[in-house]
């Protein structure tokens, strides 16, 4: 038996292809390869380059490999995007995220773990952030994972399909092998190590005026490690007969833009230039994470909980990987 890894190939699928493959479990890997990278998972894992909406090729994965479970992360999550080609991310992260649901329940694949995000909440209406706090995404991305999430529900009473939606908070950190390597890169520590790296000038500071303590954003980064392994408890949760659910995973700890630069210049040694620049749309002032429930249903507690730990293990990789997977 073996388990369907989508989007393996992207920064939290291939951490969590590592350490499924680390807690002894066979993998296949389907990523059509637009944002991942082929050698950010090893040469030995059965691979295939495609489509997760092409019901074809998942449905000979699924006989020929014998799966049982999938977990699926290949999505677009560029938020701005987003804004811009909502229909890229519906048809993407909705509509085929739909068909390989279809295919897999056609094939008497019933269990998924589906990689949803905080942004299915929207504006904060209270902080930390629970499972039950209301869903009303700002964007076409949050949307997109909100309607999976939808379908998930309806699949599990319909069709007996049991899943898992872990909705992440900010991904962070690295591996020893795996790290985080986007084209266009978007995210915050990244764009601050480059610039410790001397790969850019300076990092922009995306306001100011926000109200919280230092006026910048405060965000609750979680360690990629922590969120494979989270991956891998929710399979563990439906092989033992769990029930379909939603779970939090942050660190339950917010830090200022402010702050995760400063931490970054500490871990680094080096100085790190900042321009102020206008807020970017669509950012809420704060999110944190209330990550109870992963503990009470998963026995899940992040490991790399410090912010200046999480740094160190992205600069580590960004030193041993300065051109990431090229
Ligand atoms: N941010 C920033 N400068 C950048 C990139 C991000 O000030 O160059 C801020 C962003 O506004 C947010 C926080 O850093 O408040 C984290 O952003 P990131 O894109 O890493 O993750 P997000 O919270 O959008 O998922």
């Amino acid at each position: 038996m073996a388990i369907l890894v989508t989007g393996g190939a992207g920064y939290i699928g291939s951490a969590t292809v590592e350490l499924l493959r680390e807690y002894g479990r066979s993998v296949v890997v389907l990523d059509n390869l637009v944002y991942g990278h082929r050698n950010a998972i090893d040469a030995d894992v059965p691979f295939y380059e495609g489509n997760v909406g092409d019901s074809e090729l998942v449905g000979r994965i699924v006989a020929e490999h014998g799966i049982d479970a999938c977990v699926h992360f290949a999505a677009y999550a560029y938020v701005g995007e987003s804004m811009a080609d909502p229909a890229k991310y519906f048809d993407n992260n909705t509509v085929r995220a739909d068909r390989l649901l279809k295919t897999l329940i056609e094939q008497g694949v019933k269990r998924f773990v589906f990689s949803s995000t905080c942004a299915t909440y929207g504006d904060p209406v209270r902080i930390p952030i629970d499972e039950a706090h209301p869903q009303n995404p700002v964007n076409p991305y949050g949307w997109s994972k909100f309607m999976t999430e939808r379908i998930l529900e309806s699949y599990d009473g319909a069709y007996g399909m049991r899943s898992v939606a872990l909705r992440y908070f900010n991904a962070s950190g690295a591996t020893k092998r795996c790290g985080e390597h986007h084209d266009p890169e978007t995210h915050l520590i990244p764009l601050t190590l480059d610039v410790a790296a001397g790969g850019s000038p300076s990092v922009s500071v995306f306001g100011n005026d926000y109200e919280t303590a230092d006026g910048t954003c405060i965000r609750d980064y979680i360690h990629v490690a922590d969120l494979a392994d989270a991956h891998a408890r929710a399979l563990d949760h439906l092989e033992n007969g769990g029930v379909s659910t939603h779970i939090n995973l942050g660190n339950g700890v917010g830090f200022s833009v402010l702050e995760v630069i400063e931490a970054a210049r500490r871990v680094t040694g080096r100085p790190i230039a900042i321009s102020m620049a206008p807020r970017r749309p669509g950012d809420p002032p704060q999110l944190i994470a209330d990550a109870t429930k992963a503990w009470e249903v998963l026995g899940w507690k992040p490991q790399i909980a410090d912010i200046e730990e999480i740094i160190r293990t992205a600069w580590d990789w960004k030193i041993a990987n300065p051109h990431g997977y090229n």
